[in-house]
């Protein structure tokens, strides 16, 4: 895709920080991370987001990535934890349109702030909201 950055870091056009590469995708540093050693799984292959008939074994692929990259977090930076992002249109806070996963390493009072407060729809609320997705 011309103009797409992560398929210019994925071809090597752009320099990053890669931390791992098999011939379906590459992990690298994210250049403005929310914790030290915070991740991006980036499939070679350009798909939009979720939504653009993203093949299930290319999808395991990049989970089954996050995992291998959130053990090394724990294992060689101490993180006691992490968090999987993936976000979907700008509105999710997707800013680079070209597929990919967070992998944020977690640290006890790292000021990682978390995503959502917690809201508490009575069940009426629930019920209209689960009739309309189920
Ligand atoms: P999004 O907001 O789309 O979920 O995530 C895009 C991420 O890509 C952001 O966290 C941003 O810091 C990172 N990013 C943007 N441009 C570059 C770049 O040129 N190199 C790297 N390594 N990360 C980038
Ligand atoms: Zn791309």
């Amino acid at each position: 895709m011309e103009n797409c950055i992560f398929c210019k870091i994925v071809s090597g056009e752009i320099p990053s920080s890669k931390v791992y590469e098999d011939e379906v995708c590459i992990a690298t540093l994210d250049i403005n991370p929310a914790a030290p050693g915070h991740t991006l799984i980036i499939p070679k292959e350009h798909h939009q987001d979720l939504t653009d008939d993203v093949d299930e074994k290319l999808l395991g692929h990049l989970f089954k990535t996050a995992a291998i990259i959130g053990a090394r977090q724990k294992e060689r930076l101490n993180a006691e934890g992490f968090n999987v992002i993936q976000n979907n249109g700008e509105v999710a806070g997707q800013s680079v349109h070209h597929l990919h996963i967070h992998v944020i390493p977690r640290f006890a009072n790292d000021g990682v702030l978390p995503l959502w407060k917690p809201t508490e729809p009575s069940m009426e609320e629930l019920g209209a909201v689960k009739d309309l997705l189920k």
